[in-house]
């Protein structure tokens, strides 16, 4: 069983010399134990939260310990009811990456293979990466029309339905993503209405201001730091922040200063709320009816970026933080 482990805590992005390959027997199902065989790796940003140690709102990672993250697999042994040999099955942040994962019964979930997509947007559009934007959104954004909706890392996973979202519910939406060609993407091919590239466009503050004439209603922060500071002086009067990410800091375990303009939570009396988005496993199912129906009627688009074989594993990760990801990124490591 080939397993990426947590070798030495990372600084900064994390490479090879931090998390390391190897190889261990196979662990057999035990009584009430199911194993599954993983096809699809989740790339998750949060993953690089647990691999420091620092407290959060789960465990750090061990040292020695098979890096933590969501799969889709299919089961090739059961001893447990819920699970037959030959299932597809999705665990959200409770599985490893390997070959093979000794899954939690009551934490991964039986997915079907017969409903018109691929099997693997169970693991995207369909799983908790999918529903983030969209119980953030309706839930703490609370969107209404005419609001203009801003969300930062636009192009991603998350924030490319995060718009599309708001898109549906009314909204004006205007994306910050990091380069031109994922401007024009989420313009041209997600409906947002604007655009802004953060690592060109000078003035944040002032670039917010000219492409949300009429101020931010709801700013969906993925990224924290200086996007965040700039967007607090666009906000306007009880307008909501919907703390979803923030991944301008997941690489540095130094003390981040900010936001340095905090005040403006005050003087303009905004809504500041973070969430996770297992918070709304309850609903998930409902959830994702509506997603389906969006999709079906080609309102909601979505793109995965999905890279090839368990050996690109680190490197692959490492894209999330380079922002040469689109989209849903994910390691297929076999056909199944
Ligand atoms: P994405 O697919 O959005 O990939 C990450 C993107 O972030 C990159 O493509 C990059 O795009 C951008 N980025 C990277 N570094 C920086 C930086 N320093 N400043 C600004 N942008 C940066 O990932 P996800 O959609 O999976 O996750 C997005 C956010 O949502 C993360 O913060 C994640 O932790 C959070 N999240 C929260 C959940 C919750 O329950 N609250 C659940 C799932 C995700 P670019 O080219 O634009 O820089």
């Amino acid at each position: 069983n080939r397993q990426w482990y947590l070798h030495s805590r990372p600084e900064g992005v994390p490479n090879e010399d931090d998390i390391r390959a190897r190889s261990v027997p196979l662990c057999r199902p035990g009584p009430g134990q199911v194993l599954m065989q993983n096809l699809f790796l989740s790339m998750d940003p949060g993953a690089r939260f647990w691999m420091s140690d620092r407290p959060g709102y789960m465990e750090p990672i061990a040292i020695g310990e098979t890096i933590r993250g969501s799969t889709l697999g299919r089961i090739v042994e059961s001893n447990h009811p819920k699970f037959k040999v030959g299932d597809y099955a999705v665990g959200i942040a409770c599985n490893g990456w390997e070959d093979y994962s000794l899954i939690d019964p009551e934490l991964n979930e039986v997915v079907r293979a017969d409903l018109g997509f691929p099997v693997n947007w169970h693991l995207s559009i369909f799983s908790a990466v999918g529903l983030t934007p969209y119980f953030g959104l309706l839930e703490i954004g609370k969107p209404k029309p005419g609001d203009t909706l801003l969300v930062s890392a636009a192009a991603g996973a998350v924030g490319s339905l995060a718009g599309q979202i708001g898109r549906i519910k009314g909204c004006r939406t205007v994306g910050i993503a990091g380069s031109d060609e994922k401007c024009r993407w989420i313009v041209d091919e997600l409906g947002y209405d604007a655009a802004i590239n953060y690592k060109t466009c000078g003035d944040m503050q002032q670039a917010i201001a000219e492409a949300c004439p009429d101020g931010v209603d709801i700013y969906f922060d993925n990224v924290a730091g200086s996007i965040l500071d700039a967007a607090l002086l666009n906000m306007n009067n009880f307008g909501r922040i919907v703390f979803c990410g923030a991944i301008s800091q997941y690489n540095t375990d130094d003390a981040v200063p900010g936001p340095y303009n905090y005040w403006q939570i005050l003087a303009r009396s905004l809504t500041v709320r973070g969430y996770i988005a297992l918070e709304f496993r309850d609903r998930f199912p409902q959830a994702v009816e509506e997603m389906r129906g969006w999709i079906d009627s080609g309102e909601l688009t979505f793109a995965e970026d999905i890279a090839e074989g368990f050996e690109s594993t680190v490197a692959t990760f490492a894209r999330l933080f380079d922002g040469s990801n689109k989209g849903k990124l994910m390691v297929k490591i076999r056909d199944g």
